[in-house]
C-alpha cells in the first residue's frame, strides 16, 4: 500500500493540483495531517478536494480556528485576517465537514498522523527534543507529522535520536528515505500550500512501507497565479509574498 501524505494544503488550489498532478499512479491510498485552509486564496476548492481524494484526515490549528473551535487570540493579526476572510469563503457544508474532522493521533495503514506534536496537536515538533516523545510514545514505528511547514524529520534508535535531512535538490522531484525495520520515525512532509524551510515548492510524502521507503516530494507550481488571487481577494500582502521565498 503506497499512501500518499498531505500535510498544510492552506487553501492553494494550484498548488494542490500541481503536486497531485506528479504524484498520478504513485498511491493507492491519499491521507492529510490537517491545515486545509488559512493563508491561501481557494479554501473551498481546497476543501472539497481533499474531502473527495482522503482516506483519512486528521483537523490542523487553522481547521479549527476558521470553525470555532479554537479562538483565534494566539493567532498573529496576518493569520487571523486570513482566518475570518477564509470562514466566509465556505459554505455550511464544508465548515461542518471541516469542524467534523477529528484530532490526531490516528492510526491508518500502519502510519500515525498527527497535525503538530504526538500529544499536543497545537504545539511545534522543530527539536530533536520535541520530537522525542513521539518517537517513542507513538503506537507505529512511522509517525507523519505537520505545522511546521518543514519537510524532514528525526529517527530513533538505540537511545539515539538522529536528524534527517532529506530534501530533494532544485533538479529533483523526489527524495527516497529508506525505513529500516528496527528505527522509530517521526516525519514531516512538508507543506503544500505554504513552505516555509526555504524551498518554494510544494511538497509532499508517498509512503510504502512494505517497500522500506518514503518518498519526499517538492513539486514546482505557478506561485504568480495564486499570489495574484490572493490580491484580488485583499488577502494580507506579508502572505502573499512569502510564498515566492518559502519562507
Ligand atoms: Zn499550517
Amino acid at each position: 500500500m503506497r499512501i500518499l501524505i498531505l500535510s498544510d494544503i492552506h487553501a492553494n488550489f494550484t498548488a494542490l493540483e500541481a503536486a497531485l498532478a506528479k504524484a498520478v499512479g504513485r498511491w493507492d491510498a491519499a491521507v492529510c495531517l490537517g491545515d486545509i485552509v488559512g493563508y491561501g486564496p481557494d479554501p473551498a476548492e481546497v476543501s472539497e478536494k481533499i474531502r473527495s481524494l482522503v482516506q483519512s484526515c486528521i483537523r490542523g490549528n487553522h481547521d479549527k480556528a476558521v470553525t470555532g473551535i479554537m479562538d483565534t487570540e494566539d493567532f498573529n493579526p496576518v493569520a487571523k485576517a486570513a482566518v475570518d476572510w477564509t470562514r466566509k469563503q465556505l459554505s455550511p457544508e464544508l465548515l461542518q465537514w471541516l469542524a467534523a474532522l477529528p484530532q490526531g493521533p490516528l492510526e491508518t495503514n500502519g502510519i500515525v498522523l498527527v497535525h503538530g506534536a504526538f500529544q499536543d496537536e497545537d504545539e511545534y515538533v522543530f527539536t530533536p527534543a520535541q520530537a522525542l516523545e513521539g518517537l517513542l510514545d507513538s503506537t507505529s514505528p512511522v509517525t507523519f507529522f505537520g505545522h511546521t511547514h518543514h519537510q524532514g524529520g528525526f529517527a530513533y534508535f538505540d537511545s539515539n535520536l538522529e536528524v534527517l535531512q532529506i530534501r530533494p535538490r532544485p533538479n529533483e522531484l523526489f527524495a527516497p528515505l529508506r525505513i529500516e525495520p528496527e528505527r522509530r520515525y517521526m516525519l514531516n512532509p512538508g507543506s503544500i500550500g505554504q513552505p516555509r524551510d526555504a524551498d518554494p515548492r510544494a511538497s509532499f510524502a508517498i509512503a510504502d512501507l512494505a517497500n522500506h521507503t518514503v518518498e519526499f516530494w517538492r513539486v514546482p507550481y505557478e506561485i504568480g497565479k495564486v499570489q495574484s488571487r490572493m490580491r484580488k481577494a485583499g488577502l494580507p500582502e506579508p502572505l502573499v509574498q512569502r510564498l515566492e521565498f518559502g519562507r
